[in-house]
C-alpha cells in the first residue's frame, strides 16, 4: 500500500517535471524565435541602408555622367570659341584707328554669335551713348539711335546683362522696348565696353527666339567687349598724342611740319583737279615792343587772340592754319581763286585791327602785314611759293606795315 502511494507520488511528481520541462521548452523556443527575428530584421535593415546608400551614389554619379557627356559636347564648341578669342585678340591689339576697331568688333561678333538677329554698337559721347554701328539679319529699322532702358540699365550698372526671354523677365517692362514690340526680340545679351569705371560704349545682340544665348555667350561677349576696350583706350590715347604732335601747344594751330606736309598733299590735289591754292603770310606788327611793354604773357595772349581771329575768319572748309614760328601764322586756301584769296587777306587785316585784348582795364589794339600768293602762278614748289610770301610780307613791312601785298598790286 505503502509503495503504491509512493509510486503514485513520484508518477505524479516526475508529470509535473515534464510538464515543467515541456513549458520551460516551449518557451526557450520562443525565446529563440525572437532572438533569431531579432537578428534577421537588424540583418535586413542594415541591408536596406546599404542598398539606399548605394543607390544614392548611383544617383550621384549617374548625374556626373550625365552632366560630363554635356560638358563632352560642349567642349568643342567652347575650345572653338576661345580659339575665335584667341584669334580675335592677335588682330585687336594690331589696330590704332577707332573705328577700325569697331568695324572689326562687329564683324568679330557676327562671325562668334551666328544666332545673333541684330547686333547693335553703340559709342558714349558726353554721357551720352549713340549707335555707331550695326548689323541687321533682315531689313530692319533700328529706332534706338540713343539706346533704350537696356543701354541705361549697362550705363548704371557697368556689368554684362543676359534676358533669357523677354516676357518674362521681372528686371524690364517688355513692352517699354522697342525691340520686342517692333522687332519681335525675345530674348539679349548686352555688355558694356569699359576699362574699370570708365565707359566707352555699350554691345547689345537680339535674337527673335527665347533662351538663345547661355551664360557662356555672355562671358565670351564680355570678354571681346573688355578687350576691345582696352584697344579702344590706345587708339584714343594714340590719336591724342599725335594730334598733339602736330600742334602748336599755345594757339592749339597746326605747327610748321605738319603745314608742310598738308600743303604738298592739297597741292597734288590742286593739279589734280586743276585748281589754285592760296597762301598768305602774317606775321604781327612790332611785337618785341609789345612784349616790352605789356610783358610776355600779355603776347602770349595776343597771340592766341590772332589764332582765335584767324579760325573765324578763315573756316574750316578744308583750309590749313598754321602757326608759323614765332609771332608769324600761315595760312593756306583750298580751291582759291585771285579775289577769294584777296578777300580773306583783307578780312584778316580788318578782323586784326579790331580785335582787342584788354589789360588793366587798357584796350590794346595790334596790326599785322600780310604777303599773299597763289598757286601755281606764284611759284610751282612749295618753297617757293612761302618764300614769294615772305618776300610780299617784308615789302608790306618796308611800306610802312599794317598792310597787305600780292602780286599784280
Ligand atoms: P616787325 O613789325 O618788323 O615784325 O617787328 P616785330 O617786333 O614784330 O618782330 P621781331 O622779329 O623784332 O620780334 C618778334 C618778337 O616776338 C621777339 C620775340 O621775343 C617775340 N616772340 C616770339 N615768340 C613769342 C611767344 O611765343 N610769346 C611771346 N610773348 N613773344 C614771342
Ligand atoms: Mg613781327
Ligand atoms: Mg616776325
Amino acid at each position: 500500500m505503502l509503495l503504491a502511494l509512493s509510486f503514485a507520488s513520484i508518477t505524479a511528481v516526475v508529470g509535473r517535471i515534464s510538464v515543467l520541462l515541456y513549458a520551460a521548452g516551449v518557451i526557450a523556443l520562443l525565446v529563440i524565435f525572437w532572438v533569431f527575428r531579432k537578428i534577421n530584421f537588424k540583418i535586413a535593415s542594415n541591408f536596406q541602408s546599404e542598398t539606399d546608400k548605394l543607390e544614392e551614389k548611383i544617383n550621384l554619379l549617374s548625374q556626373e555622367i550625365c552632366e560630363k557627356k554635356k560638358i563632352t559636347v560642349l567642349l568643342p564648341e567652347k575650345s572653338k570659341k576661345i580659339e575665335s578669342l584667341f584669334e580675335v585678340s592677335h588682330e585687336l591689339v594690331e589696330l590704332y584707328n577707332f573705328q577700325e576697331i569697331l568695324d572689326f568688333l562687329l564683324k568679330s561678333l557676327c562671325r562668334l554669335f551666328p544666332s545673333a538677329e541684330n547686333i547693335m554698337l553703340f559709342t558714349l559721347h558726353k554721357s551720352s551713348l549713340s549707335l555707331e554701328l550695326s548689323f541687321k539679319k533682315e531689313e530692319r529699322i533700328i529706332k534706338e539711335k540713343y539706346g533704350d532702358i537696356i543701354e541705361k540699365w549697362l550705363l548704371k550698372h557697368n556689368q554684362s546683362l543676359i534676358i533669357d526671354d523677354l516676357l518674362k523677365d521681372f528686371r524690364f517692362d517688355c513692352n517699354k522696348i522697342a525691340a520686342f514690340r517692333e522687332r519681335k526680340i525675345r530674348s539679349l545679351i548686352a555688355s558694356p565696353v569699359s576699362v574699370g569705371d570708365t565707359l566707352l560704349g555699350t554691345v547689345r545682340i537680339e535674337s527673335n527666339a527665347p533662351s538663345t544665348f547661355s551664360f557662356d555667350d555672355s562671358r565670351l561677349l564680355r570678354d571681346m567687349c573688355d578687350l576691345s576696350a582696352v584697344v579702344l583706350e590706345r587708339a584714343t590715347l594714340f590719336a591724342k598724342a599725335e594730334e598733339l604732335a602736330i600742334r602748336d601747344s599755345l594757339t592749339f594751330l597746326f605747327i610748321k611740319s605738319h603745314f608742310y606736309k598738308r600743303v604738298e598733299e592739297e597741292l597734288k590735289r590742286a593739279d589734280y583737279k586743276k585748281s589754285n591754292l592760296g597762301i598768305i603770310m602774317i606775321d604781327i606788327d612790332d611785337f618785341k615792343s609789345i612784349n616790352d611793354t605789356y610783358g610776355h604773357i600779355v603776347g602770349d595772349i595776343i597771340l592766341k587772340r590772332l589764332s582765335a581771329v584767324l579760325i573765324e575768319t578763315v573756316g574750316s572748309n578744308g583750309d590749313i592754319i598754321a602757326r608759323f614760328g614765332g609771332e608769324e601764322f600761315v595760312v593756306a586756301l583750298v580751291e582759291c581763286n585771285k579775289e577769294r584769296l584777296i578777300e580773306v587777306a583783307q578780312n584778316i587785316h580788318n578782323n586784326t585791327e579790331r580785335a582787342k585784348v584788354s589789360f588793366r582795364r587798357k584796350n590794346i589794339n595790334f596790326t599785322v602785314s600780310l604777303g599773299a600768293v597763289l598757286y601755281p602762278e606764284d611759284g610751282l614748289e612749295l618753297n617757293d611759293l612761302i618764300n614769294r610770301a615772305d618776300q610780299y610780307l617784308y615789302k608790306a613791312k618796308k611800306e610802312g606795315k599794317n598792310r597787305i601785298c600780292f602780286t599784280g598790286q
